[in-house]
């Protein structure tokens, strides 16, 4: 199984100096920063993702890319812009969730169609309009009852009649690119409905969409489903889903590829869990900018926090972490000062417990990735999108070597 990495403009800074926190001032951003591609020896995954949505922003401002870059993505071709390294594919999308909220999708089969091939995509997907309701109960109603709303059969019928013009305009087009259909549903049969439709007009790649929020025995239960129905020469992708717990069983149902952006985002977006190993997670330490944090700024303005105090607890705290990882720095007492520390940034959560575990155990040492071995403690300070970021590539390493090692087991068996 495959790991495709959904780009959203995630990309570090080499210049960036983590004990002055100053970069160079001739930094060109995107072109002298890195993505996680090209910062490890090898990827950390092994293709990308990208969504004409997130390069063109035409729906609801979810774009990521400047004008400039824009123009520069279409004439490089996604290849070049993201300078991928040779052999990783890119798979290009709508970006169905950025439109989710619209009667219906507001691109057209030609407009999408046309940036899978001008960008040089392996794969483009078809358009797609996501369901959000999951009910499999509506599959198991008495006859002459119908509890599917209107607005749901209404989408599942857009989704597969531009999966048919689609497939259709690539191929008196000649593009190059595969095309790749997508499935929405709001049950196993539903999914399954759609599924034959897509396979039935020719795709041999198809993916299922609007998993994101389902439960691991909810996807598997649309799998069995729709199994019995996969050809073999028809391969699977499974939209916005990391459980490699369940990586031999979707396998087994034809699943070749998934995406997922989580272990990216969980490095900065969740509470706890944000940094991993092969085995647990943690969570990062929290060290906020006095000069950033809106919260803490209030605070001084306010009154109830004095400015020169707050700085002093964030060198403390950046000190002792420092000192610390040089064992030169006792852990209750640098727990203590983190603690005070977010006391006065207002937080009313105490990690205490939390921070002990992470010292204690120093993960950040027995990683082996490039991030882990650059920066040391740093990787597990949540603070600033250098720090954050970065920990959110050494979670895309894990990711994938947990995942190259189910491969590899599963090879040998
Ligand atoms: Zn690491």
């Amino acid at each position: 199984m495959n790991f495709f990495f959904p780009d959203s403009q995630d990309l570090v800074d080499p210049s960036f100096d983590f004990d002055s926190e100053k970069r160079s001032d001739t930094r060109i951003r995107q072109r002298d920063d890195l993505y996680a591609h090209e910062l490890f020896p090898k990827p950390p995954y092994d293709g990308a993702l990208v969504s004409k949505a997130i390069v063109d922003g035409a729906n609801s401002g979810s774009g990521r890319y400047t004008l400039g870059q824009q123009r520069r993505f279409m004439t490089e071709g996604v290849r070049e812009f993201m300078r991928l390294p040779d052999g990783m594919e890119a798979m290009g999308d709508c970006g169905a969730f950025t439109y989710v909220k619209e009667p219906v999708p507001p691109v057209t089969v030609e407009e999408v169609s046309q940036f899978y091939e001008e960008a040089g995509f392996d794969y483009g997907a078809s358009i797609d309009h996501i369901i959000l309701d999951y009910k499999p109960a509506w599959d198991h109603c008495l006859p002459g009852i119908d509890p599917v709303p209107e607005p749901h059969r209404e989408r599942q019928e857009i989704t597969i009649q531009l999966a048919r013009q689609f497939i259709k305009h690539c191929r008196k087009q000649k593009y190059v690119f595969e095309p790749m259909g997508v499935v929405q549903g709001w049950s196993p049969k539903s999914y399954s409905a759609t599924f034959s439709a897509l396979q039935k007009m020719g795709y041999r790649y198809i993916a299922l969409g609007g998993l994101v929020p389902l439960k691991s025995p909810e996807i598997m239960e649309i799998l069995e489903t729709i199994a019995p129905k996969v050809k073999p020469t028809t391969r699977l992708h499974l939209f916005g889903v990391t459980r490699l717990d369940h990586t031999r069983k979707f396998t087994s149902h034809g699943v070749v590829s998934f995406d997922s952006t989580s272990p990216l985002q969980q490095a900065f977006k969740e509470d706890k869990n944000n940094y991993y190993t092969k085995t647990r997670s943690y969570a990062a330490i929290r060290v906020p900018q006095v000069d950033i944090n809106v919260k803490l700024k209030n605070r001084i303005l306010s009154g109830e926090v004095r400015q020169q105090d707050a700085f002093r607890l964030e060198e403390a705290c950046l000190e002792g972490l420092r000192a610390y990882d040089r064992r030169r720095y006792a852990r209750k007492k640098l727990i203590n000062i983190l603690c005070e520390y977010q006391e006065v940034c207002g937080s009313t959560r105490n990690y205490a417990e939390m921070y002990d575990q992470v010292l204690t155990d120093r993960p950040w040492k027995d990683c082996r990735c490039k991030v882990c071995k650059d920066l040391s403690i740093n990787v597990v300070i949540f603070r600033g999108a250098e720090r954050n970021r970065r920990r959110g590539f050494h979670n895309l390493y894990v990711t994938h070597q947990r995942l190259k090692n189910i491969r590899r087991r599963s090879a040998v068996a």
